[in-house]
This record gives structure tokens, sequence and C-alpha cells, in this order.
């Protein structure tokens, strides 16, 4: 018993959202748990710090938002949010288009007025360029893109980001990626559909922080990967939730499963408005970054005359980089898939969670659904999580 030296009920693998909740609940039901995190701090890719007084999120813009009433109390314990709402901008070679696509980015790409006007537009396009589309489904991004919004936004908006985005021609995308954007035909440029929208006042570490420190259950162990002493870990540990990738678990004995990574560049700057928008997506082909965030932006507070910005890279991922994303096409969804099939053998003794551990683009919300769903079953609740907020910070 040399790792599981304190009769731990869990090995929580990553201190990412899906661990972090898990452990947490779980310790509210008296269960001990040992979080191993392989990177320096809590948080995983929803990490935040503060300089200059303004909240970087060091791993990209972590917009929350949901329609799930359950979920939004209970991140609301561990934080005040304020009441931020993402309108992006896009830049395509000078020219400049809100987001996502309603009826301001109509009227600028066409001088449309009336939806009537933008549908009239829309169609024609469509009609145009997808002749043979009839009334199949469209098969791939470009297809999905096209029947939405048209030709002329797909090639200014869509393809250049989603390329570079992706490292792959949108025509070997699935379509559903760009469905995450919503098509509105009204004047209103919020980039979500969604009830509840917010940031964290302070960023997100702290939600982790309150959830995992000074809590006599759980010990977190930063700058420990599991595969050091994976056999170990997995011979003394009655039950383990894993939040890694899935292929790297079973190594990749199927295959390497695809995931696509980002590379960031943080730039401090003597300003108080570099860009005079939160977000700005560069949309052309040729431009090295896909968007611009500076951090003011998202909550109003910074010191005088200090901006940061940071510049979003998208690169390949090999072994050496973190991975972001799942490139969830035909050909990975199946080797996932594979890989399930076998997570399914050890389910009495582990459990596979998070947008790695399941392979799945989720958002912040949904692993958020996906971890109190898990805590449900592992300890057979059947309600609601009930959350009494006012008195906890
Ligand atoms: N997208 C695009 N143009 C944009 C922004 C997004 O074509 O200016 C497409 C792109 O394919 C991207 C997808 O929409 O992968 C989803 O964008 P979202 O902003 O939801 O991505 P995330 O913030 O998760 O990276």
């Amino acid at each position: 018993m040399a790792l599981n030296d304190k009769n731990y009920d869990y090995l929580v693998v990553g201190a990412g959202p899906f661990g972090a909740i898990f452990a947490y609940e779980a310790a509210k039901r008296g269960k001990r748990s040992l979080i191993i995190e392989k990177r320096s701090h809590l948080a995983g890719n929803m990490y935040t710090h503060t300089e200059s007084g303004i909240t970087v999120h060091d791993f990209g813009a972590h917009i929350f938002h949901t329609d799930n009433k359950e979920v939004w109390d209970y991140i609301r314990q561990f934080a005040d949010f304020n009441g931020y709402q993402n309108q992006v901008v896009a830049n395509y070679k000078g020219e400049l288009y809100n987001l996502p696509f309603n009826m301001n980015t109509f009227y600028e790409m066409w001088g449309t007025k009336t939806p009537a006007e933008a549908k009239a537009k829309i169609d024609e396009q469509k009609s145009a360029a997808l002749a043979d589309l009839g009334d199949r489904e469209p098969r791939n991004l470009e297809e999905q893109a096209i029947s939405l919004i048209g030709t002329d936004i797909y090639q200014k908006l869509i393809k250049g980001y989603t390329e570079k985005q992706w490292g792959r021609k949108a025509t070997e995308l699935p379509a559903f990626i760009i469905k995450r954007l919503p098509v509105r035909f009204i004047y209103d440029n919020n980039y979500f559909n969604h009830r509840y929208q917010g940031i964290p006042v302070g960023g997100y570490t702290q939600i982790f922080e309150k959830m995992l420190n000074d809590n006599p259950l759980i010990d977190v162990k930063l700058n420990e990967d599991f595969f050091t002493h994976k056999d170990e870990y997995l011979a003394e540990f009655p039950r383990v939730l894993y939040t890694g990738m899935i292929d790297q678990f079973f190594d990749y004995k199927h295959g390497e499963l695809e995931y696509r990574s980002l590379r960031f560049e943080h730039e401090t700057i003597d300003s108080d408005n570099y860009q005079g928008n939160s977000v700005i997506n560069y949309t052309d082909a040729e431009t090295p970054f896909t968007r611009v965030m500076e951090w003011r932006h998202f909550d109003g507070l910074a010191d005088e005359g200090k901006t940061i910005i940071t510049r979003e890279y998208p690169q390949d991922w090999d072994r050496s980089k973190e991975a972001y994303y799942p490139v969830n096409d035909e050909k990975n969804t199946n080797l996932y898939k594979e890989y399930a099939k076998e997570a399914r053998t050890h389910k009495d003794q582990i459990i596979f969670g998070g947008r790695l551990g399941q392979y799945r683009y989720y958002d912040m919300d949904q692993v958020f659904n996906a971890a109190l769903n898990e805590v449900r079953q592992e300890f057979d609740i059947d309600q609601d999580f009930n959350f009494a907020h006012d008195e906890e910070h």
C-alpha cells in the first residue's frame, strides 16, 4: 500500500471539472479521494489567474452558458457570476462582421434589412451551390454551413476559420460542429442561445480551490502523471475516475484517436483598450491565429493603463501536447467505440469522464451535468442537487 496510503475510496485522475465535482460530492458523502493531476495547477483548461488586476483565462475564453438550471445553481455555489454576454466580432481581411450569424451580419454582408430579404438571399445561394442536396441531410460541415447561411458567409466567415481551427477541409468535418453556432433572423449578437450566461467574478480557479482545498477527505497531488505508476494505482485503488485520454489509458491498442491542440500567446500592452471587444475572430485562412481575446473586456476589471491580450493558434496534436478538442468525425467516432467497449469491461473499477475520457466535444455545462449524473449514479441519488447559496461566499 504505497500509493493508497490513506485508505482512499477513490483515485481521481485529473483535476478538471469532472474530477473536481466528483471528489467534492464524494467527500460530502463521507468518501475519501486522492486526485492526481499531471499539470501544475487545478482546474484543467478552466484555469484562470489574475495579473495587473485582469483575470486571464490561460487556456482560452471560458464563458459559462447553459439552459440547465441545476448546473447553473450548482456552479454559483462557488462564485458570483457577472452578467457577461459574449458578442464576437469577425475580421475578414479588414472587413468587420457581427457574429453569430444574425440580421446584423446579413446587413453587413448584403445590405438586407428584413428577415424575408435575408432568407431569400440565403436560399438563392444555397440552391446555386448545393443543387444536388435535395431533401438529403448535409453530409459535412461545408454543406451544412452553406445550407444554413449561404456561400458568401461560408466563404468569408467559416471556411478559413474552420479549416485552420481543425487542420482539415470543411468537406471532411462533421456537420454538427457548425450547428454549435446560432443562426438568427433577429438583430441579436449574443453568441449563445442559452438562458444563463456569465463568468465568475475573479475567475474559475477559485471554484476548484473551494471544492478541493482544505477538505479533510480530499488530497490533491499536482505534477503527478498517472501513467508513471498506472499498474500500482490500479492495483491499489478500489475505484478510479479517469478523465484523461481514453486511448492513452488503453495504451493506444486500437490506434490513436485524433485531437486538435492549441497554443496561446499572451501579451501585456500599455493601453486601456486594445481592440474594443472581448473576442475578435480572424476568419481568413492566412492569419495564423483564429482569435484574439482581450481579457479586461470580459469583466471590466483591470489596472489603469494595462491590458492583456491572448492570441489563440490552432495546432496539430501529438503526444507531447495538450489535447483540447476531440475530432468527432466518422473514423475517430468508430475508433472511440472500440475503446468505449473496452472501458465497459472495466466498469466495476473505472469510470471514464470528461471531454477526453468520453471523447466528446463537451462544453463546460455539459461536463458539469455529466459529472453530477455520474455522482447520482455512483451514490444512488434519484433527486436533483439542492443548493443554499447565500451563506457560502
Ligand atoms: N466557426 C467559424 N467561424 C467563426 C467561429 C466559429 O466558422 O468565426 C466555426 C468553426 O468551425 C468552429 C465552430 O464554428 O470550430 C464552433 O465554434 P465555437 O466558437 O463554438 O468553438 P469553440 O469556442 O469551442 O472553439
